[in-house]
């Protein structure tokens, strides 16, 4: 079948206003359109449940988060320890971004406020070894999640990126997560691109989709990648981050 282009259709949807009537038809539309072009909308990750299956292995779940400086990673991580927290899933930060000044007292301000434990080690430390010493003490402790937080980098900066080749060898995480700004548009989808084709990523997470109301950075993230949205932030508060699903997506694009 001939892939109709996303960029017509889609500015069709957002243009037009729609009726009661049309708004079904309208939907099902888009649901084939995504599908027929692989936008990896349908294939969530149920998170919750990962981690409970991993945990009857005895070890802990590792989650590395990477992204550019800026993006709401650090914010992003405390949001999520605090998501896990309410679903009865402890976890415990590792401050491995020993790169940034002041990148350890900013997760470790956020991680008091969620109540979730974090290690640290000095700062120009080796990241990889901060991760390891993070699962070791996951593994000590039966703590179920490791969420590893990594220095912001663009791909370009080849030191960073072998470095966080490195934290992916030592740290083996079951998920890696690119966490994005949707208010960046074309520069997150060709930073989730990028991190994609050098690391390897799993899913995605896009914060400020509060400010985002179209929802396009989404679209193109996962039909680029064609790795899914796993949350979406929506807020400077530690509850404002939601697991994504293909209806919000959807009637967040047609500003329903
Ligand atoms: P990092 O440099 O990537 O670690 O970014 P931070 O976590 O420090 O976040 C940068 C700024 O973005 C902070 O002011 C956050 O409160 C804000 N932020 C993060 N996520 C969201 C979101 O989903 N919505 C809004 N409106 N702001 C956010």
């Amino acid at each position: 079948m001939k892939k109709k282009g996303l960029k017509g259709v889609f500015s069709n949807f957002i243009k037009k206003t729609l009726s009661e009537e049309k708004l079904e038809s309208a939907l099902s539309e888009l649901n084939l359109l995504l599908i027929s072009n692989d936008v990896a909308i349908e294939k969530s990750i149920d998170v919750i449940n990962e981690i409970r299956s991993k945990n009857a292995k005895g070890s802990p779940y590792v989650i590395l988060f990477l992204g550019v400086n800026g993006t709401g990673k650090t914010t992003t991580i405390a949001k999520f320890a605090h998501f896990l927290k309410k679903n009865d899933i402890i976890s415990v930060a590792a401050a491995a971004d020993t790169f940034r000044a002041a990148a350890i007292e900013q997760l470790a301000y956020h991680m008091e406020k969620v109540g979730i434990r974090m290690i640290k080690h000095e700062y120009k430390s080796d990241p990889a070894s901060v991760a390891f010493d993070t699962i070791q003490h996951a593994k000590a402790k039966n703590v179920q999640v490791v969420l590893i937080d990594t220095a912001g980098r663009q791909v370009t900066n080849k030191n960073l990126l072998i470095e966080m080749q490195k934290i992916v060898r030592v740290a083996e995480p079951d998920l890696i997560v690119f966490v994005g700004d949707s208010l960046a548009g074309n520069d997150a989808l060709n930073q989730a691109k990028e991190f994609n084709k050098h690391v390897g990523i799993d899913a995605n997470i896009l914060t400020k989709l509060d400010a985002d109301a179209k929802g396009g950075a989404a679209l193109s993230i996962s039909y680029e990648t064609k790795k899914p949205i796993i949350f979406v932030g929506i807020g400077q508060g530690y509850d404002d981050l939601i697991p994504f699903n293909k209806d919000f997506f959807i009637s967040s694009i047609l500003e329903i």
